[in-house]
């Protein structure tokens, strides 16, 4: 070998850098951020948070509520790219002996995952005698019934333009929306998605969210959404914790690929977290080295979930994850992933 060569040979391996190393830079430069620009969302978010506990105290004293609080990616250090969203979660007081809980999968529908709440008793105690009964439809609560009180506060009787202007933002609740959702921009290049999220705290501990399936035919409209968010993502974080392992590190990569790239913006990260359990199950080695063969398996494993048209959630292996992506989605999702595997840096050049 001439020195020629050889000197070819290393500046070829420092200009191709490796995935692992290309995965790393892409983590420091898109994926992560700042903890100054993470903090600044978190204030304006807590400051809307307080406005709103202030102003549904005053406004319906009555209303069965806890207290709100404010959860999501934003407060586990998982969120990616821009600090730019967060739930308002409301949790309903329910009187146990008038509701009870019927899991999706003992149903018509045949939905593990959904819940239907049922009213009880409504002999003994009629109409009115829960709070919640004005959004009773057909002997259910009723999500929408419920997200269509709050919508009527929030975008209805609130003054926003007030409110922002007495805390410097600008706040108005986005129309149309799904769920029910507020844009704060609290900084003129800056803006927060607050999502206002009702949820039921089952006596077993299940949580239920007002977040309708989204193939939300009319018979699925009464559903309440078993939300794995708090176990899921503490499951993983203990992992991590374990082995002092890369899961949540490859769990914040592939989010950043699938927000960034249009063709992937489909797959969550309750999707995303829930492939990543189901691998650290078969595969031991997380060790930061490790991070690039661990991605790499990431996309064939849900090549493989994709095909089979069924991600079971780690939690209830009932529950399938894609039951709400169509057939078109699966194949689009399945191709695109397909096709990096054998050039995943490709999904880092965006
Ligand atoms: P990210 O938005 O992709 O960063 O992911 P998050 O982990 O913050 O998840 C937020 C999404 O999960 C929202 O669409 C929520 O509607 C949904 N979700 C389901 N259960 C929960 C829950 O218990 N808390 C929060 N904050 N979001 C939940």
């Amino acid at each position: 070998r001439t020195a020629g060569s050889t000197e070819e040979d290393m500046l070829r391996a420092r200009m191709r850098l490796s995935l692992q190393e290309h995965l790393w830079e892409f983590y420091q430069t898109t994926v992560n951020i700042p903890s100054e620009e993470q903090a600044t969302a978190r204030r304006a978010a807590l400051d809307i948070c307080a406005e709103l506990r202030v102003f549904l105290h005053a406004k319906l004293p009555d209303m069965p509520l806890r207290e709100m609080y404010l959860s999501g990616s934003l407060y586990d250090e998982l969120q990616v790219v821009t600090a730019d969203h967060a739930q308002l979660m409301v949790p309903l007081i329910l009187e146990k002996n008038l509701w009870s809980s019927i899991p999706g999968e003992d149903t018509i529908m045949n939905v593990p995952g959904f819940w239907l709440v049922r009213r009880e008793n409504l002999e003994y105690f009629p109409r009115n005698s829960s709070y919640w009964d004005r959004c009773m439809v057909g002997g259910y609560l009723s999500p929408k019934a419920v997200l269509e009180v709050f919508d009527k506060l929030v975008a209805g009787s609130i003054n926003w333009p007030a409110i922002g202007s007495v805390l410097d933002y600008i706040i108005r609740p986005v129309v149309p929306s799904e769920t029910l959702t507020l844009e704060v921009q609290y900084e003129t290049d800056r803006k927060l998605y607050v999502d206002f999220l009702p949820l039921l705290v089952m006596e077993d501990g299940t949580s239920l969210i007002a977040k309708p399936h989204r193939l939300a035919a009319e018979r699925h409209e009464n559903l309440w959404r078993q939300s794995f968010r708090v176990a899921e993502t503490s499951r993983l974080r203990a992992l991590d914790q374990e082995d002092g392992g890369c899961r949540c590190t490859c769990l914040k990569v592939a989010k950043a690929v699938c927000k960034l790239n249009p063709a992937l913006s489909r797959l969550n990260s309750s999707q995303l977290t829930n492939a990543i359990l189901m691998l650290s199950e078969k595969e031991g080695d997380w060790t930061q080295e490790a991070l690039a063969d661990r991605f790499h398996q990431l996309l064939r494993a849900l090549v493989g979930h994709l095909e089979a048209g069924r991600l079971p959630c780690a939690l209830n292996p009932k529950v399938n994850l894609f039951c709400e992506l169509t057939e078109q989605e699966v194949d689009e999702l399945g191709y695109t992933l397909y096709c990096a595997l054998s050039d995943p840096e490709g999904l880092l050049r965006i």
